[in-house]
């Protein structure tokens, strides 16, 4: 049984070097990636359903690293990229970027479409991060009121003091705050309360099963009408079918996304989607 373990140990070590040398590999090929240029964002769009009509009111930039002719989603590097701290530069790219594209968009004739990017707590916790996001909107002329910033529960949950300064400096400025995949998590309802928040958005796994299992439905509503009830916007993910529509129409939730209406694209590939979402 000993000799067993033993090598069973070396078969463990030998696994878990090659996943630090792996680990090793992704850090080196990503801290590479912005200054190469392999980054690109592409973007969701969010529409509005009232009286039978949709109407695109807003986009989400979703970050993708080309590696070579892969297309790396985020969930295999952001992770990454936070812990090494790169989240701050390419965050800040991001946000210049999208606010960039989407000033570009209204000017072309979507006027007020909206920009939602998603935001990872180490670029909320760099001083001077509100003061940042000004500078952005002022050199891409974007309007304080096209922007809103996606955070989770977890970013809260971690309790920095200034979080709750820093999301008041963006409210003061006219940003709007998304809490994202909300009920997901450690969600404390406190959340909603302590902090500047005015959108909620349900996370996608109530939503995909809510038609036919009574008790996500139960969820899915009771969300929906909290979020009524503190005057917040509440945003639908992944929808996928027309009975999630209709399910969510029932129960008055006027914002949604998903492939249903479409899947992140490239900004060129998205544009034709957002002009035909967005005739009434
Ligand atoms: P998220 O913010 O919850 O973004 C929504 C995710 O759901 C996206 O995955 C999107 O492609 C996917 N989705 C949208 N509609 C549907 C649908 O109908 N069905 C299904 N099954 N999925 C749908 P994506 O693009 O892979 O992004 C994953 C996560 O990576 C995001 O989740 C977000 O947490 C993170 N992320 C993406 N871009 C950025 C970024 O620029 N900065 C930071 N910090 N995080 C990012
Ligand atoms: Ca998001
Ligand atoms: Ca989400
Ligand atoms: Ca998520």
């Amino acid at each position: 049984a000993k000799a067993f373990g033993k090598a069973q140990l070396a078969l463990y070590n030998d696994s878990l070097q090659e996943e630090v040398h792996q680990r090793l590999n992704l850090e080196n090929a990503l801290s590479e990636a912005l200054a190469r240029k392999q980054f690109e964002l592409y973007y969701q769009p969010i529409v509005q359903v009232s009286a039978g009509r949709s109407h695109v009111v807003g986009v989400e930039a979703l970050l993708r690293w080309w590696q070579g002719e892969r297309l790396v989603p985020p969930d295999e590097f952001i992770p990454a990229l936070e812990e090494t701290g790169e989240i701050v530069e390419v965050g800040d790219w991001v946000l210049q970027q999208a606010c960039t594209q989407v000033q570009q968009w209204q000017q072309d004739g979507l006027a007020g479409l909206r920009c939602s990017v998603n935001l990872s707590s180490r670029q909320l916790q760099e001083d001077g991060f509100a003061q940042r996001v000004a500078t952005i909107l002022k050199e891409t002329g974007l309007p304080a009121a096209s922007l809103v910033l996606e955070i989770t529960e977890s970013l809260l949950m971690r309790d920095v003091p200034d979080t709750l300064a820093t999301l008041r400096e963006l409210e003061s400025m006219g940003v709007r705050i998304a809490l994202d995949d909300f009920g997901t998590g450690f969600s404390s309802l406190g959340y909603l309360h302590r902090y500047p928040l005015h959108i909620i958005k349900v996370d996608k796994s109530f939503i995909t099963k809510a038609p036919d299992d009574d008790r996500l439905k139960a969820i899915s509503r009771a969300i929906i009408g909290l979020g009524r009830g503190l005057e917040m916007d509440v945003i639908a993910e992944g929808i996928e079918t027309p009975e999630q529509m209709d399910f969510l129409h029932t129960e008055g939730c006027n914002f949604v996304q998903g492939y249903w209406f479409s899947r992140p694209q490239s900004a060129s590939m998205i544009h034709p989607i957002l002009v035909k979402l967005s005739a009434v």
